[in-house]
């Protein structure tokens, strides 16, 4: 099985995982709580002597877990934990593996609301340095003897900046921090942080990997590389048995079960349908940003763009180095800021709309919308102009696409 290519793995994963009468697709299963003949059994499931048996749908589903094994083999790790939410995930990875006094380290180039999270956690005793992570001596400059982790995301929303992942993943391991990466824009399909040393990989997975805007969902991967016995936030229930499964474990326990933000049977079902034409769509959505990325620059309207591989942009020799394709993620910056709104309004195609990683693609005002709560003084610090414009490029036709953006230029 593990020879095979990516999407054959997926398209045939819940078979291999186990489908009731030779179902293609994981059942939606959708009970609450599961019931057993023998009360030894009930008992021995809240023992943990009991494997592999469902109890209440809070802990996870049959379905959620054929979704769990399916994103965990794509990002090559050893097993994953699914959340309502991209942001619940993110969520229960900061409040299960970091206590008051802990440090973290995170770029400066996240998403809003991750920002925002950031600062929550910082009103709760967690140190938080946000720091310029497209070079690594910013990240190493910031370390302390009591910092837990370093959280990036692979291409930053809404900037599109990389950070130092091949260095930051080597500091990460020589200091034993984990390295959190969210993988959520570029999905498994275009790059793995495994191949960078990361210990945990985060998805939103309502937008690359399920891919058609109908589900909600997040998930973090453990990929094996983070040792865990050496980890003091692991409490003293989950430090049994095998150390790599310790960090799933508090995960799962502490952050899906207590917490309680858990991704329905019914969106887990319509995630992995998306996950199984992923690769088609990553190659395609970075196949037209490219080209749309490329007719913007060379536009006289247009005094920026910001798209991985392009070669003006800073990162781009890592983007081609590592990444299999830029992604459907593009920021620009018209000339006169001002224009912004009306050349939006003059867009045909594109849904003005907050979403991301959509089968259409949708057209966001970056600074008056997802950035205004921040305020100026945040927004000048993540760069973030009052003309940006924010492209998630879907799957329409490109020439549909370039002669809309020529139009509403013109
Ligand atoms: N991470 C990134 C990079 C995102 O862009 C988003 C949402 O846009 C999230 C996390 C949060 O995901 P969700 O909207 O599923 O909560």
């Amino acid at each position: 099985m593990t020879s095979r290519g990516f999407t054959t793995d997926i398209v045939h994963a819940d078979r291999a995982f186990g489908t009731e009468h030779g179902g293609v697709h994981q059942a939606v299963h959708s009970s609450t709580q599961y019931g057993f003949d023998k009360v030894e059994d009930l008992i021995g499931v809240f023992q943990g002597t009991l494997k592999g048996a469902y109890n209440y749908a809070r802990q996870g589903t049959p379905t959620t877990a054929a979704l769990e094994a399916k994103l965990a083999r794509m990002e090559g790790g050893l097993g994953a934990v699914s959340f309502a939410t991209g942001m619940a995930a993110i969520t229960a990875l900061f409040l299960t593996l970091l206590r008051a006094g802990d440090h973290l380290v995170a770029s400066r180039y996240v998403f809003g609301n991750t920002n925002s999270l950031l600062d929550t956690m910082a009103g709760l005793g967690v140190a938080v340095s946000k720091v310029d992570a497209t070079a690594v001596a910013h990240v190493a400059a910031a370390l302390r003897p009591e910092t837990r982790m370093v959280f990036v995301e692979t291409v930053a929303n809404p900037g599109t900046q990389i950070p130092d992942l091949e260095a930051i993943g080597a500091l990460c391991a020589e200091r034993g921090i984990l390295f959190v990466v969210d993988n959520t824009v570029l999905s498994p399909a275009l790059f793995r942080p495994a191949a960078v040393r990361a210990g945990l990989v985060l998805h939103s997975l309502t937008k690359t990997i399920a891919g058609h805007g109908n589900a909600l969902g997040g998930a973090i991967v453990d990929t094996g590389l983070f040792d865990w016995s050496a980890y003091p936030n692991i409490a003293q229930a989950y430090r049994k048995g095998d150390p790599r499964q310790w960090g799933l474990t508090q995960l799962r326990k502490k952050g899906l079960r207590d917490m309680g933000a858990s991704l329905s049977s019914q969106h887990a079902h319509a995630i992995a349908v998306g996950a199984e034409t992923l690769v088609l769509r990553a190659r395609q959505a970075s196949e037209t940003a490219l080209a749309l990325a490329q007719f913007l620059e060379s536009h006289p309207a247009v005094a920026r763009v910001h798209y991985p591989m392009l070669a003006s942009h800073p990162q781009n020799a890592q983007a081609i180095r590592l990444f299999k394709g830029g992604s459907w993620l593009m920021s620009f910056e018209l000339r006169q800021a001002d224009d912004c709104q009306a050349f939006i309004n003059r867009l045909r195609l594109p849904v003005k709309s907050t979403g991301l990683g959509d089968t259409r693609s949708l057209v966001i005002p970056v600074a008056h919308t997802i950035f205004w709560e921040a305020g100026a003084a945040v927004r000048a610090d993540m760069g973030i102009s009052d003309g940006l414009v924010r492209l998630s490029v879907g799957l329409e036709d490109a020439a549909d696409l370039l002669d809309d953006l020529g139009q509403a230029l013109r």
